[in-house]
């Protein structure tokens, strides 16, 4: 595969880019060698500063569940550009926006932000206004955006880079987020009965998907409610991948557990950089400019941002009873490749991730078991046969209403070929 103007795209970025990308996720320091450089996507597949083209399993990290340049949100996204790009005062679209996701949540109001980490940031800053408490409990693996206070023990970049506690968050400040295991509700009791009457919320992933895909054990979020009820603490779930995703209500509907307040991200931005915290009436009424938890966005309800999520939220909803079953079933068959040969895989419907490992894991403990070389060998054999996955062992493969049967059908072959490679070299 040529990759000559990748590696020179590259070369250039180094010089004014830290590590030559904007994001750590997006460097491939886990499984070496420079990054492809993208110039386009359409539907499934993407196509790279040399013209090789992949079919995409990455989906720029969620959001894209209708695939790459959608024509009805490229077409909305178009129309509000044209009517101007930002005004910094009120708009329509916010509004429905905001009701759309309400009524798919069960949330009764919304504030619109621009990243899954402003969001996650401010419900915290939330929860700890509305209870008048400082400490908070998130789980060790989880990743919920890059605020101080939750890059301690995180997911996603955090564990590939091998820096789950980032520099340059003070310990002082650190110290307010105390750290469970997922999948373990008597971790979390026990920092409960140790920090009695201090506890403002518990943050999780109802699916964890920044150490590799790791279902919720059953019972484990039903006892995360119970705990959060019998403590006087705000349950706050992180939707920000599993919104729209594993369900047109998320993963609150799926599990039918309902926390005070949601994280949302990705998928309800259609590509553009939008997100939004949302909750019970009476919590975001503590939100200024009706109360006194201050949270302000110079873009925030960006008109071609919001645009662009109200297309996408209204294409799901029309055809949800098609797109959910059908994302269930290519995540099946991707599946079964996988089990085929010989590797184990967690999956919550188009949500997926292979593990080279002995057993899919149920922990934080049982990821850290990983080969990680073993995933190295196979992620460089999946992008030969032209499958473009995330280049870490611990993040999810994302699935599209945009992949076709055909591509599903080659990636398994190619499934089939990088798991026995990687399999054999490291056998
Ligand atoms: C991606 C992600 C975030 C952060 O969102 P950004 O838009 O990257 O800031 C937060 N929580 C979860 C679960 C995520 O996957």
């Amino acid at each position: 595969m040529n990759k000559t103007n990748s590696q020179r795209l590259f070369e250039e970025a180094k010089r004014v880019l830290p590590g030559g990308v904007d994001s750590p996720v997006r460097a491939y320091r886990a499984v070496g060698g420079a990054p492809l450089f993208i110039a386009r996507g359409k539907g499934d597949t993407i196509e790279d500063a040399d013209g090789n083209r992949f079919v995409d399993y990455v989906m720029s990290w969620g959001p894209l569940i209708l695939g790459h340049a959608r024509s009805e949100v490229v077409a909305a996204v178009q129309s509000a550009a044209a009517d101007g790009l930002s005004f910094g005062a009120p708009t329509g679209r916010e509004t429905r926006l905001a009701e759309a996701i309400c009524a798919a949540s069960g949330a009764e109001m919304a504030r619109l932000v621009n990243s899954g980490t402003e969001a996650c940031m401010s419900a915290i800053r939330l929860a700890r206004g509305y209870t008048g408490r400082d400490k908070i409990i998130k789980f060790e693996g989880c990743y919920h955006g890059h605020s101080d206070g939750l890059l301690v023990k995180a997911g996603s970049g955090c564990l590939t880079g091998a820096m789950p506690d980032s520099a340059g968050v003070p310990a002082s400040y650190a110290r307010e987020t105390l750290v469970a295991d997922y999948n373990d509700p008597a971790s979390a009791e026990a920092l409960f009965n140790s920090n009695r009457g201090e506890v403002a919320c518990v943050i999780v992933e109802p699916v964890a998907a920044n150490m590799g895909v790791v279902p919720p054990a059953p019972g484990f979020l039903q006892a995360l409610r119970r705990l959060c009820d019998a403590n006087g603490a705000l349950l706050i779930f992180d939707e920000v991948i599993t919104g729209f995703r594993v369900s047109f209500g998320g993963a609150a509907a799926l599990y039918g557990v309902r926390p005070d307040l949601f994280a949302f991200g990705k998928i309800i931005g259609g590509g553009m950089p939008l997100a939004a915290y949302a909750g019970k009436r009476e919590i975001m009424q503590c939100v200024a400019p009706s109360g006194k938890v201050y949270q302000a966005g110079t873009l925030s309800g960006n008109p071609a941002a919001t645009a662009a999520g109200l297309k996408t939220l209204e294409i799901l909803e029309k055809y949800k009873d098609e797109i959910y079953p059908s994302l269930e079933e290519k995540g099946a068959e991707l599946e079964s490749a996988y089990r085929e040969a010989g590797v184990p895989v967690n999956r919550v419907g188009s949500l997926l991730s292979p593990f080279f490992a002995k057993e899919a894991p149920a922990s934080y403990a049982d990821v850290k078991k990983c080969d990680l070389a073993a995933f190295a060998e196979y992620f460089a054999a999946m992008q030969e046969r032209g499958i473009y996955v995330a280049p870490s062992q611990f993040e999810a493969m994302f699935l599209s209403a945009a992949h076709t049967e055909e591509h599903i059908g080659k990636t398994c072959s190619a499934i089939a070929f990088a798991c026995g490679q990687a399999l054999k070299g490291n056998g």
